[in-house]
């Protein structure tokens, strides 16, 4: 079953976690790294993680996480 991801993600929740590691290495924010991480998840179970250091944010792409096996 191919399941459509084209729709514009929406956040529904979200947690804050120690960092861990660069979430964009294409647009990389070394300024970003080394404090905390934002991981917005949308209701399609995609998830965006986002450093956040002071005032300096780097953003990372959607992921599109595989949902498990349960159909
Ligand atoms: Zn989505
Ligand atoms: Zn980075």
């Amino acid at each position: 079953m191919a399941r459509s991801t084209n729709h514009q993600h929406q956040v529904i929740s979200w947690v804050t976690v120690d960092f861990d590691g660069c979430v964009a290495p294409d647009q990389c924010v070394p300024e970003a790294h080394g404090d905390i991480t934002d991981i917005a998840k949308c209701s399609c179970g995609a998830v965006q993680k986002t450093n956040i250091n002071r005032q300096y944010r780097e953003i990372g792409p959607w992921e599109e996480t595989a949902p498990a096996r349960e159909e």
